[in-house]
């Protein structure tokens, strides 16, 4: 059986770490309303280093949001007492695979099959 309770506990400290760092990046940040489209003008340079460092901050920024909301899910199915229960399929999640991922919302094959799914939408 899965100590829960223990997987629990590392949720919640890893979502106040994220909620952290996600606060941190917002701060440090410019908001996303003044992202450049573009200048006519010359340049060219600075404005792909401006770009591509922005691109990263909306990258972590987004990365840091999606896996603050796999947690909150995970913290949610904890509550509602399907914790470990497959999103998909409803079987048992691997146990080795929550205690490398608590967070995880799919069993192998069905997160094996999302991600498939994915890279065709792409
Ligand atoms: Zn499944």
């Amino acid at each position: 059986m899965i100590e829960s309770t223990e997987l629990y506990e590392r949720l919640k400290k890893e979502k106040t770490q994220l909620s952290e760092k996600l606060e941190q990046l917002r701060a440090r940040g410019r908001p996303l309303a003044e992202r450049r489209e573009g200048s006519p003008y010359g340049k060219r340079e600075e404005e792909a280093d401006e770009a591509s460092g922005l691109e990263k901050r909306l990258a972590l920024e987004k990365w840091l949001v999606d896996s603050l909301n796999e947690v909150e899910h995970a913290l949610q199915k904890y509550e509602a007492g399907t914790y470990g229960l497959c999103d998909s399929c409803g079987q048992a999640i691997e146990q080795a695979r929550l205690e490398a991922i608590p967070q995880a919302s799919l069993c192998l094959s069905c997160k094996a099959r999302r991600a498939k799914d994915t890279r065709g939408a792409r």
